[in-house]
This record gives C-alpha cells, structure tokens and sequence, in this order.
C-alpha cells in the first residue's frame, strides 16, 4: 500500500507510525509513504498556504490554489479523503476496507480548516476520528493508518489474533491474563488453565458478551439483530 499524505508539517510523519508494528512493515516496505509539505506549493513572496475567511470571522482557511497545485502534483489515483470533523466516522470497519488499496490520498488541514471549493473540484471523500476538534488532521491520520497497516495480510502475523480482537465479531473482546497465575492474591479464572479448549471458548464468549451489553448497548442491538 502506498500513502500520500499532504500537510503542512511533513515532520509529524511517520510519527507514531515509525515505530513497532507499522515501522517495521515500513522498513520492510510493506508500506509505503510519500509526505508532501503543501508550503512547496505557495507562489507568493512570504510563501502564505492560509488567508482571512469571506464574511469574516476568527481564524485563516486555507489558500484553494496552494491546495489545489499540491494536489495536482500528488493525486493519481485511489481513495482521495480529507481528514474532517464532518466526515464519515472511521471504524474498524473502514480500516478492514482499506486494507485492498493499492494507493491512498489524504489531505490533513489546518487552521479552520480548507476553502469549500477544493472538496468540490477534487474527488474527497470526507472522513472523521470522532465528535471532537483536532487542531490538524496529522494525529487523525495516525490513529487510522495504524488501524489499517497492522491488519495488512503482509503485517498481521497471527491471523487469529485478527478474528478474536473486539470489533472483528461485532464484540468487545473478553479480559485477558498472563503469567503470574496469582499476583497479589488475585488468581486468574479456573478455566483458563483448565485446557479444557471448548470451556475457554465458552467462557471468552460468555464474557464478551457481557462485557459488550453492560458497557457498549449500541453494539449489543447490532450484535443481537445480526444473530438472530
Ligand atoms: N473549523 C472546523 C474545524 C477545523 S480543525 C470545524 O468547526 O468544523 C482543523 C483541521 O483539523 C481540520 O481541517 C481537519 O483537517 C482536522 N480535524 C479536526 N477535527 C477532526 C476530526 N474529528 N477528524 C478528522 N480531522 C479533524
């Protein structure tokens, strides 16, 4: 999978995904990223990305030109998204769909955000982390290529891990424990080190159903309509 990222901070990238999992896959060139900084596309003398918005107002949009160079240069092809709060919501859904693109865009913005007629002219779809605001759309992106780049079937090295894991089966997933078996006289439940495979089966769902009833009532509705 290759990743274009436009911003105007090329230096938050990879960040978080340097590291571990997704790093790894990065030197392995499972993945990979082309970071553009949207500041080598501004003409002017003081090299501005941002102005003043129409019919006032706090706060800078940013320039439709630079955006609009920046992205003639980097687009091809694939998924094009801008990162906004008024985007569709990313889930684990999402993640698993962008696991099969070969090339993705994606436009952070900044300041209150970008001029309208880019998201008209350029083919964006719009995608959001959650009801909050972010100063930029940098630590969004993060957050989602994480979610994608450890399910990658070239990264995920245990497949199961991927099926058993909260979301995958429309479920939180159950607790888990290591070794100490008791540490500070708390021992771990029975059936766990029973080896009896289909208890521990029995009790993972039992627990994750609870689980997903008392602490996420709207996964448990979906859960019980797709079941039934
Ligand atoms: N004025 C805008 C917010 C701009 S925040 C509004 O009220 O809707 C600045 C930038 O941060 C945005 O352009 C966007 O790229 C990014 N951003 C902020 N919140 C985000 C969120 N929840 N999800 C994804 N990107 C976000």
């Amino acid at each position: 999978m290759k990743v274009n990222i436009l911003t105007l901070y090329p230096d938050m990238f990879p960040g978080c995904l340097g590291y571990s999992l997704a790093g790894k896959a990065l030197a392995d060139g499972k993945w990979s990223l082309n970071v553009v900084d949207i500041r080598d596309f501004a003409t002017d003398h003081y090299k501005s990305v941002d102005d003043t918005p129409f019919g006032g107002g706090a706060g800078m949009v940013m320039k439709p030109e630079v955006l609009d160079a920046a992205l003639t240069a980097v687009y091809k092809r694939g998924p094009l998204y801008y990162l906004s709060p008024r985007g569709t919501v990313f889930n684990q859904k999402t993640a698993e769909a962008w696991t099969t693109e070969e090339e993705m865009t994606f436009l952070c913005g900044r300041f209150e955000g970008i001029d309208e007629r880019i998201l008209e002219k350029w083919p964006f779809q719009e995608i959001s982390i959650g009801d909050c605001i972010l100063s930029g759309g940098e630590p969004a992106l993060q957050v989602m290529l994480d979610a994608v780049i450890r399910l990658l079937p070239a990264v995920m090295g245990n497949r199961e891990s991927m099926t058993e894991e909260s979301f995958a089966n429309g479920l939180l997933e159950y607790p888990q424990y290591t070794k100490p078996q008791v540490w500070q006289g708390r021992s771990v439940p029975e059936v766990l080190v029973s080896g009896h495979h289909a208890n521990i089966r029995a009790w993972r769902l039992a627990q994750a159903e609870e689980l997903t009833k008392t602490r996420r009532p709207d996964l448990w509705e979906k859960y019980l309509a797709q079941k039934n």
